[in-house]
């Protein structure tokens, strides 16, 4: 009877725990895990220039490899890694794993490439980010303007002044700085000239849709001929087709990214890529 109440009284607890609670307990603990065990791992993803169709740089994109689940997408992790902060041990990891494997290909005898590496809202608020950053580079001996951080519109809109002076500490490093993900956020293009960045990432939902004569094309135009004349240089992502691939060149975009070249790789596949030489044809590229 005295063993019963107990029982009870332990139940007393569950109702408060609710299923989706009780998940996310298990999936952070099973991140914790992750880290611990190396169960994280990088794919790279070409950049490609469009006026010689030769790749020149790569983002990192992370990914989970489990146990028992197979490789996990980012998307189903990154926001749980940030609400508990978890991002920033493992955005050490990122940053420091993608400047390494860039010098690596660097010394296998591969052209010198510049390497993408995202970075969260919680990432960037911490205090030390700047630190980390110089360290890594020191420690990996990879030049600084090698590297490209990129970071998203709503995170550098959500408190300007305080954004602004990070970059301007980021950029005293001689890093590159990226906006990702431009369009979907709500930051219009005047605000551009108050940021200092030296990319533009066109989001992948404006790529879809262009079409001559579409909305999205005159947009996309549109921030191209901006960016260019603030000395900003655009990338255009997930670009997946032809036809998106010549109206971006017409259009004297810098550089695309997206399944139509290569979908993002594990660093050994990506380095057969790079061996092979393998560009855009000619009649992808700019005319000049
Ligand atoms: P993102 O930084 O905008 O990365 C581009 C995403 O678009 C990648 O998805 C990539 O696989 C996908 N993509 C590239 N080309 C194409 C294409 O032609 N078609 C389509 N449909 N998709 C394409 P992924 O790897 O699943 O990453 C999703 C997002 O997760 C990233 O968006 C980024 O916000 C976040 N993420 C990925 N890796 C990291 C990381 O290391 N750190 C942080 N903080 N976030 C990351
Ligand atoms: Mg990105
Ligand atoms: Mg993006
Ligand atoms: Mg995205």
């Amino acid at each position: 009877r005295a063993k019963e109440l107990g029982r009870n009284n332990c139940q007393f607890y569950t109702p408060s725990m609710n299923e989706s609670a009780l998940e996310r307990l298990r999936m952070e603990r099973h991140l914790r895990h992750a880290l611990e065990h190396d169960e994280f791992v990088l794919h790279y993803q070409p950049q490609v220039d469009l006026r010689t169709g030769r790749i020149v740089g790569m983002e990192a994109l992370l990914r989970w490899r489990h146990p028992e689940r197979g490789l996990i997408p980012p998307n189903e992790f990154i926001g749980l890694a940030e609400e508990t902060g978890l991002i920033v041990p493992i955005g050490a990891w990122i940053l420091r794993t993608a400047c390494m494997q860039n010098m690596a290909w660097q010394a296998a005898g591969l052209d010198e490439l510049r390497i993408g590496v995202n970075l969260s809202a919680r990432q960037f608020s911490q205090k030390n980010l700047v630190d980390m950053v110089a360290t890594v580079l020191q420690d990996t001996g990879l030049p600084p303007h090698r590297l490209d951080l990129e970071l998203t519109e709503s995170l550098v809109m959500t408190d300007v002044d305080h954004a602004i002076a990070v970059l301007n500490d980021l950029r005293s490093l001689g890093v590159q700085l990226s906006i990702d993900d431009f369009g979907t956020g709500y930051s219009s293009l005047s605000y551009l000239k108050r940021f200092p960045i030296n990319v533009l990432k066109i989001d992948r939902s404006f790529v879809q849709e262009i079409a001559p004569k579409s909305n999205d094309a005159a947009i996309s135009d549109a921030i191209i001929s901006m960016a260019h004349r603030l000395g900003i240089k655009v990338i255009a992502e997930g670009v997946e087709t032809e036809a998106q691939c010549e109206f971006l060149s017409r259009n004297m975009c810098d550089e695309i990214q997206g399944f139509l070249f290569s979908k993002p790789l594990p660093a050994k596949e990506i380095e057969e890529l790079l061996r092979e030489g393998q560009r855009l044809p000619d009649h992808l590229l700019r005319l000049h």
